[in-house]
């Protein structure tokens, strides 16, 4: 995998982007949960997850 180009720290590793805490995805989106508007950091979710095989 070609290194990020800009860092992105990440604790989800259970996703198949993840490496020693840092995101490896080419791109990364980022949408609102449940009624389309974020309030806080909880109310954000990343959409490139994938589940790691
Ligand atoms: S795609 Fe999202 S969940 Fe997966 S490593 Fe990157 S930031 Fe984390």
């Amino acid at each position: 995998m070609a290194a990020p180009r800009m860092q992105v720290k990440c604790g989800v590793n259970n996703c198949h982007y993840w490496q020693n805490n840092l995101c490896y995805a080419d791109a990364l989106e980022i949408n609102p949960q449940g009624d389309g508007k974020a309030n806080t950091s909880d109310g954000t979710c990343c959409t490139t997850f994938k589940p790691r095989s």
